[in-house]
């Protein structure tokens, strides 16, 4: 019989984290202090048009409230069902098949699965000793399309901008800079967005502003690639909810945002104290995660799991989601058994 799907299909397996049940789950980098109280409210009494009724073909008043929020003109932004898509689309819009994208490894993986199901061939640049950019090797690869995750998922630190800057001017084709945790970071790119045609900055209201739920994502760039983003990603891919939202809490809770923000911010300074007092050696992160390099990490990411607490098992080390302090706490204290 033969294969139901295109053969480029077969190295691409379902996303499948461990999701069940668990006390504590420190796993996916959401917000842990919650939503913001705008957007709940704006979900609380949707009527009934929310639910009969198309949503805007291309979310034109989330983009400006996006733009506003940003620093930019309303055309310099596309918008998507998450960031993922966003990234899919702008790999579609750019990668024609056997086009090559280049990327540091280790990074965000679906990037890889976007990809390969675009018909792109990957070029994965290991990061240096220290888990530091080269860019010099992702250069050199020529490649059609630039990926960079910055702060990186999932070693946490962001890369310098000179490194980013001549990553930027020099690479070829498109660069995709995914800052999916600029907001937690001390740098963002997006002042070059302005500079260059072939750049295209890739954020989400799923981290920092709490609404991963509800799939909002968006793209900054020049009109011109912005624009073929979206005619690859089509109409309707912000729902309605999302949409309402997205603009309310843009519109009313940055200044919660920023808020959890802070406590992000001090409490990873805390975790990162205790871990190195337990004699490990997190990373630095400009992320709301640490990354712990450790060994036989999968296997003590099932113990912790086991005792309540669900982190994410990479092959090198555990990565751990920044919250509240006492779930940073309850988080040690299981580590301290699995060590
Ligand atoms: C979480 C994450 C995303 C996906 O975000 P969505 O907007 O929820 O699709 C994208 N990139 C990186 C690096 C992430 O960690």
């Amino acid at each position: 019989m033969k294969k139901a799907t295109r053969s480029r299909m077969d190295g691409v397996a379902l996303y499948s984290p461990p999701r069940d049940e668990v006390a504590i789950d420190l796993s996916d980098n959401t917000n842990l202090w919650g939503a913001p109280p705008s957007a709940l409210l704006a979900l609380s009494h949707p009527g009934a048009s929310v639910a009969t009724r198309y949503p805007p073909a291309y979310a034109e008043e989330l983009k400006s409230e996006l733009a506003r929020y940003v620093g930019v003109a309303p055309e310099c932004i596309v918008t998507g069902c998450g960031s993922d898509d966003v990234l899919d689309c702008a790999i579609r819009a750019f990668g024609a098949p056997g086009s090559v994208i280049a990327y540091p490894e280790p990074t965000f993986p679906m990037v890889t699965t976007f990809a390969l199901l675009s018909g792109l061939r990957t070029a994965a640049v290991p990061l240096r000793d220290g888990y530091r950019l080269d860019a010099s090797a992702l250069l050199a690869e020529k490649a059609d399309i630039t990926y960079l995750c910055s702060p990186n998922n999932p070693t946490g630190a962001a890369f310098s901008r000179a490194e980013i800057e001549r990553v930027v001017s020099e690479a070829p084709g498109l660069v995709i800079i995914d800052e999916a945790y600029a907001e937690f970071s001390d740098w963002s790119a997006l002042s070059l967005v302005s500079g260059y045609d072939r750049l295209v900055i890739v954020r989400t209201m799923s981290k920092a502003w709490g609404l991963a739920g509800l799939r909002v994502g968006y793209g900054v760039g020049a009109p011109s690639a912005v624009h073929g983003i979206a005619k690859a990603r089509g109409p309707f891919k912000v729902n309605a909810l999302g949409n309402a939202a997205a603009i309310a809490a843009l519109r009313a809770d940055e200044a919660w945002m920023r808020g959890v923000v802070g406590e992000v911010r001090d409490i990873r300074a805390h975790l990162t104290e205790q871990l190195r007092a337990m004699g490990l050696e997190p990373l630095p992160t400009d992320a709301n995660f640490v990354f712990v390099p450790i060994a036989g990490a999968p296997s003590i990411a099932a113990r912790l799991r086991q005792l309540g607490v669900a982190v994410r098992g990479l092959p090198h080390g555990i990565r751990v989601t920044v919250g509240p302090w006492p779930t940073m706490q309850t988080f040690l204290e299981a580590l301290a058994r699995c060590v």
